[in-house]
């Protein structure tokens, strides 16, 4: 009798879990269990190039098509998982088959927060997760003139870019000061900010929500100020929260995340978590860490499906992520919760820097904006915790590997 292995959740975490184990010759059963109608695909394109119309929809698949077949793996698409047996090593999916499995990959992803102000059911009023969601907003950007968007994170920001480059009037509201300051601080966000502002955005910072107005679909936005924005669509992006609810159900231990070891095994023997749902236990962070980004996915899927294959490895990447808004790309990489201050390595009000975010004399976090090849040797930095001197650091002359103790003068 071979093992079956199940991964729940078609996204790109249990996309790349099904490959890597056929990769290291898994020749038993894999099924890949996922809600939605499509296959795999990444999602980084639904608020960029692809919400813009610039590219087609063939681009976004993590695999082609024939790709699952070819591989011999059950693809069971529109297909939900509801209830999860870890003594009987069972799951149940939402048509009533019922999965023996040997060992089990929970990839189920993230969903976005929903307001529950006035209005919140009107037509017009979107979030966005899904190439569904995707497709909808798009349709109504294409016949829209205006859009609000509340909430100023990553995802916020780059619909707000995304729309103002198709020619929308574009109004972003945030009750934060500046736009993703909970994760970059003011200094950063304010650049942002201004990235925004220069192209026409009207920034409403400081300022929540209070309903959404009109009859049947929206047309105007209430601030919590009392002002009212006229528009003909919203798009929401206030954050998303993991889906732990069929590991929780299962008695599987979860917080914010379902907690895994740093080899991404749960407290269920047999069942590992990885992508945006897993709140791991990260080895050079000696605590559990959970990140909502496209490159954890990546890298947490295969690395589940070799430990799904017993290799025991710690899942230990640093935090990796990108955006593009107009024309400023960045990648961050590091985990700053707190920090005691941002040092700047290039002016940032050309759009053209590196910002480290630094505990002490440790570096926590690097942002290269419109400055590219330098992940590697920021993440050295960090990794080696390398004590650094707040002038060296912003020297653009003195190269980064310089400042590592291997290559000091
Ligand atoms: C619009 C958008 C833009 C983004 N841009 C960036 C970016 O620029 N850079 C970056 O680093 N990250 C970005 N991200 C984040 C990145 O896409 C996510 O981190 C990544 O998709 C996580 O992959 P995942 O496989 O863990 O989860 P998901 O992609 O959420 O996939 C999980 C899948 O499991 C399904 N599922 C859930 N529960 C069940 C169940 N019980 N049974 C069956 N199926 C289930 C879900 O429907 C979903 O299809 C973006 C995300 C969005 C939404």
């Amino acid at each position: 009798m071979t093992d079956t292995f199940i991964v729940a959740g078609a996204g790109m975490a249990g996309a790349k879990a099904v490959e890597t184990l056929r990769e290291e010759g898994f020749d038993g059963r894999v099924a890949l269990i996922g809600d939605e109608l499509e296959r795999p695909y990444e999602r980084p394109p639904l608020s960029k190039d692809y919400l813009r119309g610039d590219s087609r929809r063939e681009t976004i698949y993590v695999h082609p098509e024939r790709f699952y077949a070819d591989h011999d793996v059950e693809l069971r698409l529109g297909r939900r998982a509801v209830e999860l047996d870890v003594r009987e090593r069972t799951l149940v999916l939402d048509d009533g088959e019922w999965l023996r499995y040997d060992r089990l990959l929970l990839a189920t992803g993230a969903e976005p927060h929903r307001l529950g102000i006035p209005g919140s059911d009107l037509d017009g009023v979107r979030y966005l997760r899904s190439v569904s969601d995707c497709d909808a907003l798009r349709e109504r950007l294409d016949h829209a003139g205006s859009l609000v968007v509340v909430g100023a994170g990553w995802i916020g920001c780059e619909v707000a870019a995304s729309a103002r480059t198709r020619g929308l009037d574009v109004t972003v509201l945030e009750p934060q000061a500046v736009p993703l300051e909970r994760v970059l601080g003011r200094d950063v966000g304010a650049v942002y900010r201004d990235v925004h502002v220069d192209h026409g955005v009207r920034m409403r910072l400081g300022c929540g929500v209070a309903a959404f107005e009109g009859t049947g679909a929206v047309e105007r936005v209430r601030t919590s100020d009392g002002d009212a924005i006229d528009c003909d669509v919203v798009a929401v992006g206030v954050g998303v929260r993991p889906r732990i609810e069929l590991a929780e159900r299962a008695g599987i231990a979860v917080g914010d995340g379902i907690h895994a070891d740093q080899r991404l095994e749960t407290s269920a023997p047999g069942v590992f978590a990885a992508g945006d749902v897993a709140g791991a236990q990260h080895p050079f962070y000696d605590e559990r860490i959970r990140v909502e980004h496209w490159a954890n996915a990546l890298e947490q899927g295969p690395v589940a499906a070799r430990n799904m294959l017993g290799r025991g490895l710690a899942y230990e990447r640093l935090p990796y992520f990108f955006s593009d808004q107009y024309d400023v790309g960045m990648e961050y990489t590091g985990y700053a919760r707190t920090w005691d201050r941002v040092v700047f390595r290039g002016d940032p009000a050309t759009r053209e820097f590196i910002a480290f975010w630094l505990a002490g004399d440790r570096i926590l976090a690097g942002m290269n904006v419109n400055v590219w090849d330098v992940v590697d040797p920021i993440q050295r930095l960090i990794r080696e915790r390398v004590a650094v001197d707040d002038r060296r650091l912003a020297d653009p002359d003195l190269p980064l590997g310089a400042l590592a103790p291997a290559e000091a003068s």
